[in-house]
């Protein structure tokens, strides 16, 4: 018996990073998976018997209740988001409104859509993905990123009291940094910005106080935990996995 055996998980932003590595642990341990992102080629390589994969936009609410209508989730794992750059000072209106729109506004859509099907039947397990930085800890040009991340701490309490006694459950994640394809190009962003790729690197590295970032992988093992009936008796809490960043 694998750990969700007979559990529907659906994936957003499910491509790459911490949604595919999540996606592929899940599918492991006998979850049927449905892996959606906005980006069909980078979907095409994630093969699994456990994965469906399918296009769906968490910026538009149609293509969100029709992602949610196919798949009929157990476990629903919010991972969408960008990171943004920038000082407050820096942000401009359409900046905000992306970032809450991708990081905050998803959520409340894929949530809405799925809650109905796992009221009926009585159980459900919703993981969002949050960040150490938000509520948690500030860190300097993550204004709008940090600020959309508390909101999704708060958004996952407010779901967790309602539905307490229902039988759904809802949690987040708050990972420090972890490698991935954005993660890639923001250190080659910030290497070009510095004159050296090393020296980038050498910044994201040293605000981990265990000298190193986080695999998706390790993030991955959390999300099944969550999604499974061994974490029964968690709701509402942000689960901190950040090497130690903000202790
Ligand atoms: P990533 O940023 O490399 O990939 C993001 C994925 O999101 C891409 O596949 C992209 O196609 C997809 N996407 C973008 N817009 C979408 C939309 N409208 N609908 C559906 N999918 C869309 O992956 P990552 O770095 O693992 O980040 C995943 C999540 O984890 C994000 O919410 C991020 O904020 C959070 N997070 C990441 C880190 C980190 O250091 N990598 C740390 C803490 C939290």
């Amino acid at each position: 018996h694998q750990r969700l055996t007979g559990k529907r998980a659906i994936i957003t932003a499910a491509a790459q990073g911490i949604g595919r590595a999540s996606a592929l642990a899940m599918a492991d341990e006998g979850a049927k998976v449905f892996a959606t992102d906005v980006n069909a080629e980078a979907l095409a390589d994630l093969t699994h018997e456990n994965i469906e994969t399918f296009v769906m936009d968490v910026r538009d609410t149609a293509s969100v209740k029709e992602g949610i209508k196919l798949a009929q989730p157990d476990v629903l794992f919010n991972c969408a988001g960008v990171v943004h750059n920038g000082s407050i000072l820096e942000c401009s209106d359409a900046d905000w409104d992306f970032a809450f729109d991708l990081n905050v506004r998803s959520m409340f859509r894929t949530i809405q859509a799925c809650l109905p099907g796992m009221l009926e039947r009585g159980s459900g397990s919703i993981i969002n993905m949050s960040s150490a930085l938000s509520s948690i800890i500030g860190a300097p040009n993550r204004f709008v990123y940090g600020t959309t991340k508390a909101a999704v701490i708060g958004m996952t309490k407010s779901v967790a009291v309602e539905y307490i006694k229902q039988g759904v459950r809802c949690n987040c994640i708050c990972p420090g940094t972890v490698e991935s394809p954005s993660w890639h190009d923001r250190v080659t962003a910030l290497g070009e910005k510095l004159g050296s790729y090393d020296a980038a690197m050498e910044q994201f590295v040293s605000r981990q106080p265990m000298g190193r970032v986080a695999t998706a992988e390790e993030i991955a093992a959390l999300v099944v935990y969550l999604a499974s009936d061994e974490s029964g008796f968690t709701t509402g809490q942000p689960h901190i996995i950040d090497g130690g960043w903000s202790g």
